[in-house]
């Protein structure tokens, strides 16, 4: 799909690293850097490095909106979306979460632009789900089976101490358009606690039929946001997090 730029860092100096491919410029040795991950930039795989002056350049061009604005298409080739949150995680890291309202309110919007995000992971039987909450909106989630992907999923975990961003996308599903956009970092532990359950996902036996059933069988059980709010008070901490949280230790 179309490209969002992400950051993932800080990381520690290493001797394979020794360039700053935005600012095009040595690293000092001992320098910390990011890794960016720009389609758009022509490097290999997409992915550059960024030292501290230049990556945070890059987090000020993003968050403008440097591959999607407010008012613009999420994906160019489509006006209408099913109703619902959709969860993209793809192996590079990119994570995006878009969700796909009719007539989202004001309310709503200023939710997703301005509250507190809260996260959780839940694996139920072969199925994920990534559940989350923006302000004082219900919580809310947004199924993800790695068997529905087209390639296997390669995803590896991150270095601890590291933080990875997420967009979070809130979409007109009539029109397509994007009504409020807004980005946010989870820390290692969280990602790598929801790569892990990925990696499960991947290797359990899978028919669509049973993925389909199980996952009516999950909102039977959890059909509103109380229900997932008393789920979210049952996961370990390593499985929630706050969008933006600094320190990568679970509370
Ligand atoms: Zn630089």
């Amino acid at each position: 799909m179309d490209t969002v730029v992400t950051v993932s860092g800080p990381f520690a100096a290493s001797p394979t690293v020794r360039r700053c491919d935005v600012g095009q410029h040595p690293l000092q040795p001992g320098e910390q850097w990011w890794r960016i991950t720009d389609p758009s930039r022509g490097w290999a795989n997409g992915h550059g490095v960024a030292c501290a002056t230049h990556h945070a350049q890059v987090e000020a061009t993003f968050s403008d909106g440097h591959a999607y604005r407010v008012g613009g298409l999420f994906n160019d080739e489509r006006i209408r979306w099913p109703q619902g949150p959709h969860l993209w995680i793809d192996d590079d890291h990119q994570i995006r979460l878009g969700i796909f309202l009719t007539r989202p309110s004001r309310q709503e919007i200023a939710a997703v632009q301005t509250g507190k995000a809260r996260f959780g992971w839940t694996e139920q039987g072969v199925n994920g789900f990534l559940l989350f909450r923006y302000g004082d909106s219900p919580w809310n989630d947004a199924p993800f089976n790695p068997q529905r992907l087209t390639t296997p999923s390669t995803l590896q975990p991150l270095p601890r101490g590291t933080h990875t961003r997420v967009a979070t996308f809130l979409v007109h599903a009539d029109t397509g358009r994007i009504a409020a956009m807004r980005m946010f970092s989870w820390p290692a532990y969280f990602l790598n606690h929801v790569i892990a359950s990925i990696h499960r996902l991947a290797e359990h036996p899978y028919t669509e039929l049973a993925a389909h059933a199980a996952q009516l069988d999950f909102y039977r059980r959890y059909p509103d946001g109380p229900s997932l709010h008393r789920l979210v008070r049952t996961l370990p901490p390593e499985a929630v997090c706050l969008g933006g949280q600094r320190d990568d230790r679970p509370h």
